[in-house]
């Protein structure tokens, strides 16, 4: 058998994190006319790299595969555009940027966060690997090149129209199959003073917070701050500041220039160095305790399913995404317990969920069901859809969700 590499180091990966099981690729949505077909499942088998700890996924699909035609929409979550506004304001705000300036996002999606570069008179350009999602954000006035990005696209790039004074890629760089290439590109397109942002999920909240439904095929690496500066490091670019942010229950956001820029360096990031070597994520026994927390939270949610069933109440899910699909099949829960999901997507209503085969409904639909429960499987947005869905309240319907541990409201 074919011993895996880090994507990082290229140390062979011996150590397991969690070991999820065989699950088909997260963002595969099945059309209700293809419910008989097949579908491909794969391993969910996190490993961690004994050299650099990054924490991280065997690479089973070509990211071709993956990206190509996925059904995600940013502009679809209210929270997530507050969000992308609010960055917008802060970056223009602290680094003093206008028309003179340039803004390159990476997997810019349908242009919900350049659209606010764009309402100021910044130029930007978008760079989306997915063709149907780059033609919404042109629609919205956002340029957008389709390719992948890495050390030869963003030569391509930069030869095209220069270089960036900010660069952003917010929850991607967990999702490049060759980090090192990734960063590479960074270092080519920033312009000498040039900043570039990482947002990704906290591997630190990850694991203090059981959040093992995080993980999922298109979601490489799972990421600290210290592996994060090593691979910034390798590429020539360092680390000056890093934020702690409430998204996808606790992200963090890197600054990083080139080596020898003149960013000062923020006392923020010997802080969080500081927390994530207090958890030792440093040495293989910070990560050695997670699988067991794993399993328990698998036989609590479990629990709760067979006892609704048997007290014939009805449950229904809200959010049709990845976190949510990675939770129902490893706990392996169908429409018996299960009975659809809603999700405010267009493009997933419709649809089965992949594996679970759960089918997707508007939240119209899932409210006329009348569900004595609603499991929010996207626990990081559960006030928000609580208080969408607070019509539930009005039949004695509650919340439910099963991270970081089971939890009814
Ligand atoms: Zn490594």
């Amino acid at each position: 058998m074919r011993t895996p590499t880090c994507r990082a180091c290229r140390a062979a990966l011996r150590h397991t994190f969690v070991d999820l099981g065989m699950s088909p690729l997260s963002n595969s949505y099945v059309p209700r006319d293809r419910a008989g077909d097949g579908e491909k499942f794969y391993p969910l088998h996190a490993y961690v790299c004994d050299s650099c700890f990054l924490v991280q996924l065997e690479e089973f699909e070509t990211p071709a595969q993956i990206f190509s035609d996925y059904a995600y929409f940013s502009s679809f979550s209210t929270g997530w555009l507050r969000h992308a506004e609010a960055y917008a304001a802060a970056m223009i705000r602290r680094f003093a940027l206008g028309p003179q300036h340039r803004v390159v996002e990476i997997a810019s999606n349908d242009g919900y966060l350049l659209q606010y570069f764009v309402a100021r008179g910044i130029p930007v350009l978008g760079v989306e690997p997915a063709a149907n999602v780059a033609a919404e954000a042109r629609k919205r006035g956002v340029p957008t090149e389709v390719t992948f990005f890495g050390a030869e696209s963003a030569r391509k790039l930069y030869d095209a129209g220069g270089g960036a004074d900010l660069m952003a890629a917010n929850n991607v760089l967990a999702h490049v199959p060759d980090i090192i290439d990734f960063v590479t590109g960074f270092r080519i397109m920033l312009k000498r003073e040039g900043v570039g942002t990482f947002e990704f999920p906290h591997l630190l909240k990850l694991i203090a917070e059981n959040q093992f439904d995080t993980i999922y095929h298109e979601h490489f690496s799972y990421l600290s701050l210290g592996v994060v500066r090593q691979i910034l490091e390798r590429c020539g670019l360092r680390v000056f500041d890093v934020e702690m942010l409430p998204t996808h229950g606790g992200s963090l956001r890197v600054y990083f220039c080139h080596a020898d820029a003149g960013h000062v360096l923020a006392p923020s990031v010997a802080g969080v160095l500081a927390n994530e070597t207090a958890a030792q994520l440093d040495e293989l026994a910070g990560y050695g305790g997670f699988a067991g927390k794993v399993v328990e939270i698998k036989c609590r949610a479990l629990e709760f399913l067979v006892r609704a069933h048997d007290d014939g109440a009805t449950v229904c899910a809200y959010g049709a995404a990845a976190k949510g699909n990675t939770f129902l099949n490893y706990c392996g829960i169908g429409p018996e317990f299960v009975r659809m999901v809603a999700d405010r997507s267009p493009h997933k209503q419709g649809t089965l969920l992949p594996g679970s085969r759960i089918p997707v409904v508007s939240p119209e639909a899932m409210l006329a069901a009348k569900p004595d429960y609603v499991l929010i499987l996207p626990w990081n947005l559960k006030d928000e859809i609580a208080e969408q869905m607070s019509a539930v309240r009005a039949w004695g319907g509650r919340f439910v969700t099963a991270i970081p541990h089971l939890s009814v409201t």
